[in-house]
């Protein structure tokens, strides 16, 4: 796999492009706003985007999906939990920033257990609940995209309307640390870590693991 970070927009939100190189067959997670560095790498590197997968509905990890889809016609896919942060500004929390906006529907759901196919990438889908009530993470080989749900030595916020610290918790700890230690963990915002590091060191987890 190959993967290009970037960080978009004035919220940071890290955007993932990854593709396997064989194919040339992409996704990109988390478009979070319009930026045509995005535009460039797809373009340079005649990326196939097949997808784009959404660890979250929040509106910092929306804002360019519009660009992404009418550019390469990629099909939309987010947790069945937070489908609706599309199609309603309220939800997706864009009208707290005083920008609404909203998209068109997705094209498909993402579901724990459902693997996505990405050329020869297995992207495995983790539901950890907590930031939002739709939340993911994928695994894709020793890589976890964690979006807002496990940051270097922190985690996602929970004190928007459908969050839940015990439940982000739960999750981060029975279905994340039990990952092997050496698993790169690339975040929505922020700097990239490890899964061992946030077992030692996340001051979240001091004491319960
Ligand atoms: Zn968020
Ligand atoms: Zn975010």
């Amino acid at each position: 796999m190959e993967v290009i970070k970037k960080s978009l927009g004035q919220m940071g939100t890290n955007c993932y492009v990854l593709w396997d190189e064989k194919s040339g067959e992409a996704a990109v997670i988390d478009p979070g706003f319009r930026d045509q560095r995005i535009v460039d790498i797809i373009n340079q590197k005649k990326l196939k985007v097949k997808y784009i997968l959404l660890t979250h509905g929040h509106f910092d990890h929306l804002g360019g999906v519009s660009q992404i889809r009418d550019l390469t016609g990629a099909k939309v896919l987010i947790h069945r939990n937070d489908a609706d942060c599309l199609t309603n500004a309220g939800r997706n929390l864009s009208t707290l920033v005083g920008m609404p906006f909203d998209l068109t529907a997705a094209d498909g759901y993402l579901s724990e257990g459902e693997d996505v196919k990405i050329g020869d990438l297995t992207v495995q889908v983790f539901h950890t609940p907590g930031h939002s009530k739709g939340g993911v993470c994928f695994l894709v080989g020793d890589t976890l995209f964690a979006g807002d749900t496990l940051f270097h030595a922190s985690i996602g916020r929970t004190d928007f309307a459908d969050g839940d610290l015990g439940e982000l918790l739960n999750g981060i700890q029975s279905k994340l640390f039990v990952l092997d230690d050496a698993i790169k963990v690339l975040p929505g915002h922020g700097e990239n870590t490890t899964i061992g590091y946030e077992k030692a060191c996340n001051p979240f987890f001091k004491g319960r693991v």
